[in-house]
């Protein structure tokens, strides 16, 4: 059996993930804040280091996969601890129990609101490492009307920092795919507040347009995100695929 760590495995994505794995056979270690083999908050030092230690604990030191989907939407500072800062602590605190198994596997969520305006000292202080500059940054931001940019800010930030590290001798030189499942518009509680009414759906509908099946079910993001830590998955690295029912080919256009 392989032994999958994903977060946020009480909602959402994390938790049709979660429901994929164990029904194929894999043993899926779930961290959230509740409800979860691992109760621990992913947006302090603390709650990760937890997180880290009792995974650890529960799979003996070797780990087939790690997937973090939990994740936050709010204007807040909270999307950059938890989106960011709570992702590649998690990822890097379980790197080397992925280095100590056969065909380790890990993948993150990003999203299309990656590619959205973004605040650049955010980004550069997350992928310094810097949380309470990041934190900082982001208040301002808030201050001044930006929040909404924050959400943006954390998923560039995670496709960024996915795109250094994959090649390093810590993840490809270790055997680990390390790739990102970028979403449109997911139907989950996390997306709910956008069909409370009929506006804020159209704007949604023109900031994220879906031409092919429109919005998605969870399970269809949780499938690609299934096969990225298969073991099928031996060469793909570093790729932030989006699974968004084309709204990132209607946005970028035909230049690749
Ligand atoms: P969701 O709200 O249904 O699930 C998120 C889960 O993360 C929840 O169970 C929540 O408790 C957990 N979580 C939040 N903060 C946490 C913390 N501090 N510590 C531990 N766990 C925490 O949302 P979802 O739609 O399933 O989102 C999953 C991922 O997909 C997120 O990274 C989100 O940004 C991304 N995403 C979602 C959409 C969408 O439309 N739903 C679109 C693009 C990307």
């Amino acid at each position: 059996t392989r032994k999958i760590a994903v977060s946020g495995t009480a909602s959402g994505i994390g938790k049709a993930l979660a429901g994929l794995l164990r029904a194929q056979g894999d043993e899926v270690i779930g961290i959230d804040l509740k409800d979860a083999d691992v109760c621990a908050d992913l947006s302090t030092p603390e709650g990760r280091a937890l997180a880290v230690e009792s995974v650890l604990g529960m799979c003996g030191g070797v780990l087939d996969g790690v997937v973090a989907c939990a994740g936050v939407s709010t204007f807040t500072t909270l999307t950059v601890r938890v989106n960011y800062f709570g992702v590649t602590a998690l990822l890097e605190g379980l790197r080397p129990a992925l280095a100590a198994a056969p065909a380790p596997r890990a993948a993150v969520i990003g999203s299309i609101s990656g590619t959205k305006p973004a605040v650049p000292e955010v980004v550069r202080a997350c992928l310094d490492g810097l949380e309470e500059e990041a934190v900082e940054s982001g208040e301002r931001a808030v201050e001044r009307g930006d929040g909404r940019k924050l959400y943006p800010s954390s998923k560039s930030a995670l496709a960024q920092w996915l795109r250094r590290v994959c090649v390093t001798p810590e993840w490809a030189g270790c055997g680990i795919p390390l790739n990102a499942v970028a979403p449109g518009v997911v139907l989950t509680p996390m997306s709910d507040p956008l069909f409370a009414d009929e506006e804020m759906r159209k704007a949604m509908d023109a900031a994220v347009p879906m031409p092919l099946n429109g919005y998605a079910e969870p399970e269809v993001v949780a499938e690609a995100l299934r096969w990225l830590v298969s073991p099928a998955n031996s060469h793909m690295t570093g790729q932030v695929v989006y699974v968004d029912g084309g709204a990132e080919a209607t946005l970028r256009g035909p230049d690749v």
